[in-house]
């Protein structure tokens, strides 16, 4: 199936690894030219030089902080120098772990400007870009726990579940503009950060990694495994493209069967 995203300027932040480079990589097989985000410069500009040579696009890497107006802008920026962005993934994010009656403000305000003051920044940004061209398609990497919560983690329960709205809300928004805005909640996906997280987690009680990480896909997911981030970035470049055409404001579920509801 052509996707039709050869030569389309795709934005994807927190890219560096895991399911951010998953889709970068799912993008670039396509033909899209990228602009890439996440924090660590050096680690960002290695996979966006391998994923040029490899997949004969452009791969510009951006070092910045997405929780932060400066390094939003400098993500908008660099859309703007390669002409404009079509696709706009807004990925950047990570897991917590703290109960209400201990968080401080603080920690409540980092992962509200992470998960959501970003994407609301990079929308207000990139959307006009995307208006100009024609049209466009941001995508939002929510979380099961947008709607199942993970009673571990309270902060990104509750910001994630406002990234979802934030999503449905602006699909209204901007569909007059040719802007299709969608939102996906993955379940399990093996990223280097859960199989560092395992390897901690067991290194006091005999090593076994790959025994936690089974025994919590066996506890949460009806298929009993972890997904690849391939297997959730699939999804991604399908909801890119103009295949998924009448997918507007929707929330797409990738979770092996953990979701418990309809
Ligand atoms: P990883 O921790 O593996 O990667 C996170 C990426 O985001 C890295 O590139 C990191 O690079 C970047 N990043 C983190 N903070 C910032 C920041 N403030 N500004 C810019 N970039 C940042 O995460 P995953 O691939 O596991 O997760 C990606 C997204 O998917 C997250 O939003 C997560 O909540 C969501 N998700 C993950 C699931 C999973 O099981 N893995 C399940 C459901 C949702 P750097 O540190 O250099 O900035």
């Amino acid at each position: 199936m052509d996707l039709g995203l050869k030569g389309k300027i795709a934005v994807i932040t927190g890219a560096s690894v895991g399911i951010g480079l998953a889709i970068a990589e799912g993008l670039a097989a396509e033909g899209s030219n990228l602009v890439l985000a996440a924090r660590g410069g050096e680690r960002l500009e290695a996979e966006a030089a391998r994923i040029a040579g490899k997949y004969g696009v452009s791969a510009t890497a951006v070092a910045a902080d997405v929780a932060t107006v400066a390094g939003t802008e400098a993500i908008i920026a660099a859309a703007a120098e390669k002409g404009g962005a079509d696709i706009l993934i807004n990925n950047a994010g990570t897991g917590s772990n703290e109960t209400v009656m201990e968080a401080p403000d603080e920690k409540w305000q980092a992962y509200w400007d992470l998960h959501v003051m970003a994407a609301v920044r990079l929308a207000r940004g990139i959307a006009p870009q995307m208006k100009r061209r024609g049209g466009g398609v941001i995508l939002h990497n929510a979380s099961i726990c947008a709607v199942q919560p993970l009673w571990y983690e309270p902060i990104y329960n509750v910001s994630k579940s406002a990234l979802m709205m934030f999503s449905k809300t602006l699909s209204t928004e901007l569909i007059p503009d040719n802007i299709r805005v969608n939102c996906v909640n993955a379940g399990l996906i093996l990223t280097p950060d859960w199989i560092k997280t395992a390897k901690q987690l067991t290194a006091e009680s005999g090593g076994n990694w790959e025994g936690y990480l089974q025994s919590v896909a066996n506890e949460h997911a009806a298929s009993k495994r972890f997904g690849t981030p391939e297997e959730l970035a699939n999804v991604f470049v399908f909801l890119s493209s103009e295949r998924a055409s009448y997918c507007i404001g929707s929330t797409y579920f990738v979770d092996g069967g953990m979701l418990k509801t309809i």
